[in-house]
């Protein structure tokens, strides 16, 4: 028998909370045959709300899910946590500045970063959803001196997982005919969708060039590229406002979908094309070390490994470099407020 995983979901009482604890108990995170120990952790406000899933997780009588816990005490909540997910965080308000919103988060992500490093297993993997969710990671990872910060994640999966549905829904392929697509950055309006590695695989397993295929599609080089600056990346960027229009609350289940797919892939491994995750800098492609940014990245043995040495256009680079700013400063601001 495969040895059981502690899972610990902050926030479990909410939107996103509802739509992924399902899908970790019925073994799509983890796999099927893996013993899954739920932790809920909510602030007293939502504790009710995370009971009531707990209630209907009992119910669904998956054969994978162990136990559940619910508890709005942290050293409880992370003791023993093998994989922890992040998604609790403090919503922007109306006239709040990025200053207050990092303060707010500062304190929720700095004590839980805390309890991580006292009371988590010691292989736990983290990933950060709640927003802004790579300095929180940030936040977070300096409050566990203890963790590796390579073990401090933040998720940008479901922009890629957007870009990746876009670009299907364009060429008419299907979505898994398409790999080495690329979100570099910040999880915010800046993020960095590259698509000049991407690949198509044909029905019958020739690889060409996403961007060839594109042009073709499109029209000619020249449109593709104006379609790529003026319609992809915005479509991409500003998804989550179309679904709150659309749906009339903010996306939930695919962001839970993404997450699943994040720690899926961390601990399970990718396979040889690779996917995107906000993990902890080490210098690569000139963004400055120990900022989590959203990078390349395959995974072996439960590792992530940047993708090294691709080509960088000039129209990446620009724009990398201005969502990496958006991170410095973003970096700088904590700092000043004593939040890491
Ligand atoms: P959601 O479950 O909808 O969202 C939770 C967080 O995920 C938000 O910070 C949200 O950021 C972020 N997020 C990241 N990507 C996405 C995406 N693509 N779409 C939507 N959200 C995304 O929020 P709810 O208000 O329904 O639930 C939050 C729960 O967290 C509440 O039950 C609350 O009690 C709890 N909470 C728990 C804490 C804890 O455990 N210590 C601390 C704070 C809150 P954004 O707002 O920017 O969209």
């Amino acid at each position: 028998a495969q040895k059981p995983v502690t899972v610990t979901v902050t926030g479990a009482g909410g939107q996103i909370g509802y739509a992924l604890l399902f899908r970790i108990a019925s073994g799509a995170m983890l796999g099927p045959q893996t013993p899954v120990r739920l932790r809920l952790l909510e602030i007293p406000a939502g504790l009710k709300s995370a009971e009531g899933s707990a209630l209907e997780l009992q119910d669904c009588a998956f054969p994978a899910l162990e136990s559940v816990e619910v508890t709005d005490d942290p050293a409880r909540g992370f003791d023993g946590a093998n994989v922890a997910l992040l998604v609790g965080a403090r919503p922007r308000g109306p006239g709040m500045e990025r200053s207050d919103l990092l303060k707010a988060n500062g304190a929720i992500f700095g004590p839980q970063g805390a309890a991580i490093n006292a009371h988590a297993a010691e292989d736990v993997k983290v990933l950060v959803v709640g927003n802004p969710a790579n300095t929180n990671a940030l936040i977070a990872s300096a409050h566990a001196p203890d963790v590796p910060p390579e073990r401090f994640n933040a998720m940008t999966r479901l922009d890629h997982n957007r870009a990746l549905a876009q670009l299907a829904q364009v060429l008419d392929v299907p979505v898994a005919s398409i790999s080495n697509v690329t979100i570099w950055g910040n999880h915010s309006a800046t993020q960095v969708p590259d698509i000049s590695h991407g690949i198509l695989t044909g029905p019958d397993g020739t690889q060409g060039s996403l961007v060839g295929a594109l042009a073709k599609a499109i029209g000619s080089a020249q449109d593709m590229a104006q379609w790529f600056a003026t319609t992809f990346i915005p479509r991409v960027a500003q998804r989550g406002a179309e679904i709150i229009e659309v749906r009339g609350s903010s996306s939930a289940a695919s962001a839970a979908a993404a997450a699943i797919d994040h720690v899926h892939d961390w601990v399970l491994g990718t396979g040889s094309s690779w996917t995107s995750a906000a993990v902890v800098s080490d210098g690569s492609y000139g963004v400055p070390r120990g900022l989590v940014s959203s990078f390349p990245v395959t995974s072996q043995q439960g590792s992530w490994h940047i993708e090294q040495q691709l080509e960088m256009g000039a129209d990446v680079r620009e724009r990398l470099e201005v969502s990496v700013n958006e991170l410095v400063e973003e970096r700088e601001m904590v700092r000043s407020l004593g939040l890491i």
